[in-house]
């Protein structure tokens, strides 16, 4: 945010008026389809069963389901997914199959819509006019300030606004650690346009976005592109596409680009009845901005760059796990250890934490062997470990220990913010 002079940040709030959500189209749409097992009670999204049952079964179910199909031509996944998905064939297909949690078959009830907004009440009355929602996304928040963030900051379209905040969505599975949780972390951008200059700040923002990915650090051939075919675009988008990372587990969405076009900002005028035009001083037009919104999670991208960090390694016949974190990423920028604690080791290590402190992520550790103390640092991706040892004691310079090469300099102590300052950077 703070390398662009067209984009604002906004902290919005997670409680809003509930015509928002109505206005965004949540209240109707923002639903899974889901299905229960009437033995066991377990719950399912219909969308992603297909990912419970495995390829034997997928095979068997398919042949139980229509005995002339010819299995060895058809993707499983695809054909299982299309049964699920049309309304005449997927009682049939649930009747065949065994539920993935209790192995009884034939028990599931119909598909059902459910709404993944979580619900609370305004004010001490629980009634169902006071009921309100948690944001499911940071998104909507953006919208409704545009023009309070157009007037008191004096950006002109184009421009953005980019928010990091919690979203919450009642998820029917939550699963892999943080890929999918009820409470999560976003971070949007919803860049204001010109109607007509919408496709060319998609396919900016498209590769702006994969590139900062790859600028960080991540494996460029565990990332791609997942455009959506027209047929399957959400209600408000012209064009859509994801980044999807290749977790352990298979590709997976990261962050979502869309082309809104004016949806948002139509609707909130409708809905408040307050004019959402925006005047254009150059070309003295008045028009309804196109949006171009980039949507990515925070903590799911972060369980991304984890897991491309982390490698197991053997050095000198030991174990060695190290989390190769870009230092941008890094939650700990260097660790200030002092061989010893005496002979004044540790006077001095302090100096240097509090001298270093102000400006970098900092820790101090004096506990256990050198060894022993440099493994936790690479185990938590620290770049940098600062040995303060005899020979600082004689000629005022420290031992620095890059993470990955485990390469050894000598640098004077004065010269240290400097030195790790152009690293880090
Ligand atoms: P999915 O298809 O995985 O449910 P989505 O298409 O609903 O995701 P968006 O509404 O586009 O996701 O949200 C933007 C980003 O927020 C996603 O790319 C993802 O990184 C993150 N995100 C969405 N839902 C969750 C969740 N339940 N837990 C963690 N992160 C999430």
């Amino acid at each position: 945010m703070t390398y662009r002079d067209d984009v604002e940040g906004l902290d919005a709030s997670i409680l809003m008026h509930p015509r928002v959500w109505e206005a965004s189209g949540h209240v109707e749409n923002f639903t899974d389809p889901m299905i229960d097992c009437k033995q066991c009670k377990a719950r399912f999204r219909l969308d992603t069963l297909t990912e419970t049952i495995s390829e034997k079964n997928k095979e068997k179910f398919l042949k139980e389901f229509d005995p002339a199909i010819n299995t060895k031509e058809i993707s499983l996944e695809d054909k299982i997914n299309e049964l699920l998905e049309d309304q005449n064939q997927s009682e049939k297909f649930l009747s065949v199959i065994n539920c993935p949690q209790c192995g009884n078959k034939g028990t599931f009830t119909q598909p059902r819509k459910f709404n993944l907004m979580f619900k609370t009440f305004l004010g001490p009355v629980d009634d169902s006019a006071n009921v309100i929602y948690l944001r499911p996304e940071t998104a909507q928040g953006i919208f409704v300030n545009f023009l309070n963030v157009a007037n008191s900051s004096r950006q002109k379209v184009p421009f953005g606004i980019a928010q990091i905040g919690k979203a919450f969505r009642n998820e029917i599975n939550t699963k892999n650690f943080l890929f999918r949780t009820r409470e999560f972390e976003q971070m949007e951008m919803q860049y204001f346009c010109k109607p007509g200059t919408d496709t060319e700040f998609y396919e900016e923002w498209k590769e702006r976005r994969i590139e900062w990915f790859k600028s960080l650090g991540m494996t460029p051939s565990k990332l791609r592109f997942h455009d959506h075919p027209k047929e399957k675009l959400a209600h408000y988008a012209k064009n859509a596409t994801d980044i999807e990372y290749e977790f352990p587990f298979g590709w997976g969405e990261i962050e979502g680009i869309h082309n809104r076009t004016d949806f948002d900002l139509s609707r909130h005028q409708q809905f408040s009845g307050k004019s959402q035009l925006y005047f254009d001083d150059e070309s003295k037009e008045k028009y309804i901005p196109f949006i171009i919104e980039t949507s990515a999670g925070a903590s799911r991208s972060f369980m991304a760059f984890l897991i491309d960090s982390y490698y197991e390694e053997e050095v000198n016949g030991e174990l060695r796990s190290v989390l190769r974190f870009h230092p941008k990423l890094a939650p700990i920028k260097a660790a200030i250890l002092p061989l010893v604690n005496k002979d004044g080791m540790p006077e001095i290590a302090r100096k240097i934490e509090a001298d270093l402190r102000p400006f970098l992520r900092i820790f101090y550790d004096d506990k256990g062997a050198i060894g022993r103390r440099y493994r936790r640092m690479d185990e938590a991706g620290t770049p940098f470990c600062i040995t303060v040892d005899t020979q600082t004691t004689q000629d005022e310079t420290v031992t620095v220990r890059e993470r990955d090469s485990m390469e050894q300099i000598r640098v004077k102590i004065d010269q240290l913010l400097n030195y790790l300052t152009g690293k880090l950077r």
